[in-house]
């Protein structure tokens, strides 16, 4: 502890010591650790908010505007990090992408899409663009939706079995969707 000078085990969820005083955040930690759950794409995301909302009030910089300076900016530290890490994991493509980030891959390397599913893409975008009203706009929204949650299952498989390929190429095809989800939107 920097206040007290007791050792603390350096647990993932320990945010305070003992003597009450809440610690300096531990840059290594994932945004995973930083939520005390398992590095997997397959969360609880029940789980995610609940704790969330739990964290958001112990460590929010209001409830530290009487403490010392030093408190006050662990916990703006603190605080900054949550949101960082839920919003980053609350999505499964951000996930999906710090999951392959914290493995040293990203997306622009090397990896591409067939251009069958491009030529899909274009299609969707099109058929989004010509819709003439709200409804037929509502039957493309159902389908990609069909389409997305099925990229989802693959890429929680693809994890699973380890394919860091295909779970790449299988996000970058997820990335393609959610833009068309956004235009009908
Ligand atoms: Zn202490």
């Amino acid at each position: 502890c920097w206040k007290c000078g007791r050792s603390i085990e350096p647990d993932m969820e320990q945010y305070f010591c003992v003597c009450g005083v809440v610690q300096p955040p531990l840059e290594h930690r994932s945004f995973f650790q930083i939520f005390g759950i398992k590095e997997d794409f397959d969360i609880d995301l029940k789980y995610l908010n609940e704790k969330y909302r739990k964290l958001q009030v112990i460590l929010h910089p209001d409830k530290y505007s009487q403490k010392s300076d030093t408190e006050r900016g662990f916990s703006e530290r603190h605080s900054s990090l949550v949101n960082e890490a839920y919003n980053t994991l609350l999505k499964p493509l951000s996930r999906g992408l710090y999951i392959l980030h914290l493995k040293g891959e990203d997306l622009e390397k090397e990896v591409q899409v067939e251009t069958e599913f491009l030529g899909e893409i274009m299609e969707l975008n099109e058929s989004v663009i010509e819709a003439e009203d709200i409804n037929a706009l509502r039957s493309i929204e159902t389908s990609t939706n069909k389409i997305v949650n099925n990229l989802i299952d693959e890429i929680s498989h693809n994890f699973k079995d380890k394919n860091t390929n295909s779970a790449k190429e299988n996000l970058l095809k997820l990335k393609y969707l959610l833009n068309v989800a956004e235009k009908i939107q």
